[in-house]
């Protein structure tokens, strides 16, 4: 095992017109699940390649085990990578797929098969072995390139979202066997995807990057509700976090704790709510509207849960409440938090 660590790292493309590592500072722990979640084009396999050394940094450095690896070739870093699209062999059987990179690593015949089945039978896949890729299913075809990479003992995996050939009955149970086979081979993992619900139910931690940095690096209930920023409170929940301006602050509250007014006891505010639309969702009442803090109206969203059975009618105004330790407060021009974090992330 080891854990990964890079330094001031930058990424360009283009002669600089591309960054798309700004700069990043970030490191795991020792046999840690740390997720990089992001929009689209925010940096992620780019910053994934980099740490593998299938990308040369522009600046900074890659350190793995506490050692720096910048310059080093990508066989030297202990590393398996797992792209969206693993490609297996498909004359070759499920054993011999997996057997192939102790070939290349020149590993004595003997102890390839031994490594392959041990490989196999932790992803419950021993029974396949004879077995083509055609005659398996997507969830069986990921366990095979997963055992492929896990075969050569990595320090670190970094997997690229792996689950995205899948559909999404199969991604749920897949992220769940990820997650089990984690757990039970330790090794310190680095995971990409754009899917916050995957985030939230895979990571220990999570990093939200943004246009080649990290906004925020914190355990899912840290980033869900302590955001850093306006970005980390908008692209995480959803329906997403409230932003209501009120003077050079935006006051922000996560749907479910706009409630009305009866059902929030203690510290709180009350608003005004406009209601202009109703959908029903999981039992949840999600009511569309618009609330008034400062000096013009701004759209918002309540999510009541089913046991709230206060009447609510489209058209009518309702008073409506938020415990003032929901409360959340952002720099209207920065987006950053003004009000202290609650965690130390
Ligand atoms: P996605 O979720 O769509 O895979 P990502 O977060 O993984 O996105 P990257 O693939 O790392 O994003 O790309 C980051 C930025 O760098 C993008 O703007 C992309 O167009 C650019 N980029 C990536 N590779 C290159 C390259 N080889 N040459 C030029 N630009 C590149």
């Amino acid at each position: 095992m080891a854990t990964v660590e890079v330094r001031h790292l930058q990424k360009h493309f283009d002669g600089g017109r591309v960054r798309a590592i700004d700069e990043i500072d970030l490191a795991t722990g020792e046999g840690e699940y740390l997720v990089l979640l992001g929009p689209s084009g925010c940096g992620k396999t780019t910053l994934l390649r980099t740490i593998a050394g299938l990308e040369e940094p522009t600046a900074g450095d890659v350190l793995i085990g506490g050692r720096v690896v910048t310059g080093l070739p990508p066989r030297a870093r202990r590393i398996a990578m797992v792209f969206q699209s693993y490609a297996l062999y498909p004359h070759k059987t499920v054993l011999a797929n997996i057997v192939f990179p102790l070939r290349a690593a020149r590993v004595a015949v003997g102890e390839r098969e031994e490594r392959a089945r041990k490989a196999a039978e932790m992803l419950d896949i021993g029974h396949l072995l004879d077995r083509k890729p055609r005659q398996l299913s997507g969830g069986e075809r990921q366990r095979v390139a997963l055992a492929r990479a896990l075969v050569r003992e990595p320090a670190v995996f970094l997997l690229d979202e792996p689950l995205s050939n899948l559909d999404a009955k199969l991604r749920a149970s897949a992220r769940d066997e990820l997650k089990r086979f984690q757990q039970r081979v330790g090794v310190t993992t680095m995971y990409v995807t754009h899917d916050q619900s995957e985030a939230m139910g895979l990571g220990e931690r999570i990093a939200v990057m943004s246009a080649g940095r990290v906004r925020q690096i914190g355990a899912p209930v840290e980033v869900y509700d302590d955001p850093a920023d306006t970005f980390v409170a908008t692209f995480i929940g959803s329906p997403p976090m409230n932003l209501v301006p009120r003077g050079e602050v935006l006051v922000g509250f996560r749907p479910e704790h706009l409630l009305p007014e009866e059902n929030v006891t203690g510290d709180r505010i009350t608003v005004a709510l406009d209601v202009q639309r109703m959908e029903y969702l999981s039992g949840d009442r999600h009511v569309y509207g618009t609330v008034q803090l400062g000096d013009h109206p701004t759209r918002v969203i309540a999510r009541l849960p089913a046991t709230v059975d206060t009447p609510i009618a489209v058209g009518e105004q309702h008073d409506f409440a938020i415990a003032v330790d929901r409360l959340r407060f952002f720099d209207e021009r920065t987006g950053q938090r003004t009000d202290p974090l609650r965690v130390g992330s």
